[in-house]
């Protein structure tokens, strides 16, 4: 499936789910951000709180289109990662969610069911998770805001908002707010998604070839490739230190199935085959033309200006203005997304090299729960039960990381992950 997707506007089978999203979002962050900050409290971990939208409007809910309720999850705690922990400008982060409802919809690429959508400028990933991963996030909320804190640096998908929208006839979606690891202002090579698993773990290669690559490829290409991570000692040993205590974390809190995410942008090729841009200038001519909109982001009256963005006679479905997203300052922050908001490749005496990573550890919700340990037995009894994907929690973590060891530069690469 492509990496980029389609845009979603008025009459898209799901522009009525994006409105309400996005109106959601808009009001129940507005109205957090309008308070003095605060200090964290116990109870900050399990409020939530509800919405109900309506034609009419109210006090703390504008008109709207559609009847619809929301919730919001834990606001202060996500206040509080978004500003303190992953440096987020409020307004840039209300702005390119909300200024104009568009949203890109990458549909499901993966086989959970879940639904992936990007805001315009392609900063933020709303991604739907089942009710289970949602239950999961509000149980571990409170150590992962204190990892978080003690861990500035860590590679896990950075979450900056949990939501619900409920539809009129009933059904509830749960969606989570996610940071891209991918920057707009680069191509994006190749794409690989690993987890130290083998089995079933390739992309067909014919079929890679057919898309240019512009597909999420596995653990068995990266190794018939012969890949590695291209990294001299000194970022060797901080990744390494890195994703050893972000896979301690995820092993204490008993999940699997996670995978480190790498994008490879060459600086050789640098953008000059234009993949996402061009992918995304089939549907969107004014893409590529960002209006610097970001300098207004920063002024000062901009979150009051974000904020005050109310009222369905703002909406504004066209595709102009879209603000430059060359950048991304928060990345300055984050040791492993400082160059260029991604980690180039260095050689054995730390020279820089001509390869850039973007590189995250995502999909960090699936709790070793019984369903996985049936599968668990089910796959094993076809394969090598090391070496498929569901296996307990410490064996996972442990396996994740010396397959990432054994991929970088000075390692022995993945064979004996083989089946
Ligand atoms: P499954 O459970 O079947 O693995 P899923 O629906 O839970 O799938 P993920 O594994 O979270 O989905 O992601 C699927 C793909 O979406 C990834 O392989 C990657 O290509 C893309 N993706 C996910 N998260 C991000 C992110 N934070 N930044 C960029 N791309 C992402
Ligand atoms: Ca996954
Ligand atoms: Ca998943």
């Amino acid at each position: 499936k492509p990496l980029v997707g389609q845009w979603i506007k008025e009459g898209h089978q799901n522009y009525v789910l994006m409105y309400n999203m996005l109106t959601g979002i808009r009001t129940a962050v507005s109205r957090c951000q309008a308070k003095v900050n605060r200090e964290i409290t116990p109870e900050d971990y399990t409020a939530a709180h509800k919405y109900s939208f309506d034609i009419l409007g109210n006090e703390l809910t504008p008109s709207v289109k559609y009847d619809f309720k929301f919730k919001d999850y834990a606001p202060w705690v996500f206040r509080n990662l978004r500003e303190q922990s992953f440096h987020l400008d409020p307004a840039d982060y209300l702005l390119s969610l909300t200024e104009k409802y568009i949203l890109s919809e990458l549909g499901s690429p993966g086989k959970s069911g879940s639904f992936f959508y990007f805001s315009r400028d392609y900063r933020f990933i709303i991604k739907t998770i089942h009710h289970s991963e949602h239950k999961f996030i509000r149980k571990i909320l409170k150590d992962y805001h204190e990892y978080v804190r003690k861990n500035p640096h860590t590679l896990l998908s950075r979450f900056y908002g949990l939501h619900r929208v409920k539809l009129p006839r009933g059904r509830k979606i749960h969606f989570v707010i996610m940071n891209n690891l991918f920057p707009m202002h680069k191509d994006i090579h190749e794409t690989y998604d690993l987890k130290g698993s083998t089995v079933g773990r390739l992309y067909p290669e014919d079929v890679a070839a057919e898309k240019q690559n512009k597909v999420t490829l596995k653990d068995l290409n990266w190794i018939n490739r012969g890949k590695r991570l291209e990294l001299g000692p000194e970022k060797r040993a901080l990744l390494t230190e890195q994703l050893k205590r972000d896979a301690e974390f995820l092993k204490m809190v008993y999940v699997m199935d996670y995978s480190l995410l790498v994008g490879v942008h060459n600086m050789v090729r640098g953008n000059r085959d234009n993949l996402r841009r061009n992918t995304l200038k089939v549907v969107s001519p004014d893409i590529s033309r960002g209006t610097s909109q970001s300098k207004s982001i920063r002024s000062p009256g901009a979150l009051r200006r974000a904020m005050r963005q109310t009222g369905p006679e703002r909406l504004d479905t066209s595709t102009d203005h879209l603000p430059d997203s060359e950048t991304e300052d928060e990345r300055q922050h984050f040791l492993f997304y400082q160059d260029d908001g991604g980690l180039r490749a260095t050689d054995e005496g730390n020279d820089a090299m001509d390869t850039i990573y973007y590189l995250g550890i995502i999909d960090i919700c699936t709790p070793y729960s019984t369903l996985k340990r049936a599968e668990h037995i089910w796959k094993g009894l076809h394969a090598d039960r090391h070496k498929i994907s569901p296996v307990e929690p410490g064996e996972y973590s442990g396996r994740f990381v010396s397959f990432l060891m054994a991929v970088m530069r000075d390692g022995e690469g993945g064979e004996r992950f083989r089946d």
